[in-house]
């Protein structure tokens, strides 16, 4: 079993799609680091994320909007001997990237991204009330730096 690291723009997409949380870390000015579970939207190198207007991460986003996500799919627990704790292995995707948060203001920009996250968990279409949309937050991060991994692949494939 092997280490692989990936570029294909496809297969990590497929990560990210397959995924039903993501871990958004963050980093305060003091260097204290702040990571949450969140759910997401993922379109064309752009995550988007909602949340409440305040809160411990608005106010660390404030200071540095600077993130970094990661994902992780395809886990599977594998090993040679039950009895011997070295030859466990967790096969797994994962994908770290960073960018830079924005914030959504336009009414009919925030719909299309609650619409974007609703898509990763439903292929249903949904309206949302007026005063919903005005009180979340949305995010919107590009991904600058994306890196995919493959953990514990099989040595037989590429
Ligand atoms: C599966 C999952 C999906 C989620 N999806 C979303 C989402 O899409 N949008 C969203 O806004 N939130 C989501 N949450 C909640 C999210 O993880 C944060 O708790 C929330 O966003 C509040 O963050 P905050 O920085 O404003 O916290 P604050 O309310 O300011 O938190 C105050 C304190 O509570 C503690 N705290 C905050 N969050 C957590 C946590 N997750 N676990 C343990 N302690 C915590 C920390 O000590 C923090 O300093 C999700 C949580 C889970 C488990």
């Amino acid at each position: 079993m092997k280490t692989l690291q990936h570029d294909d723009k496809k297969l990590i997409e497929e990560v990210i799609r397959d995924c039903d949380i993501c871990f958004i870390g963050m980093a305060d000015t003091d260097g204290t680091p702040y990571v949450i579970p969140m759910n997401f939207g993922y379109q064309a190198g752009t995550l988007y994320l909602h949340s409440a207007q305040e809160g411990r991460s608005i106010s660390i986003l404030s200071r540095n909007p600077r993130l970094c996500v990661s994902f992780c799919s395809d886990r599977e627990l594998l090993y040679q001997n039950e009895e011997v704790a070295c030859s466990y292995r967790m096969r797994a995707k994962s994908v770290i990237a960073w960018g830079k948060v924005e914030y959504v203001e336009d009414f009919e920009a925030k719909v299309e991204a609650l619409n974007i996250i609703m898509r990763q968990y439903s292929n249903r279409e949904f309206k949302y009330g007026a005063p919903a949309v005005r009180n979340v937050k949305i995010w919107k991060v590009e991904l600058e730096e994306v890196s995919c991994k493959e953990f514990a692949a099989p040595y037989k494939r590429n």
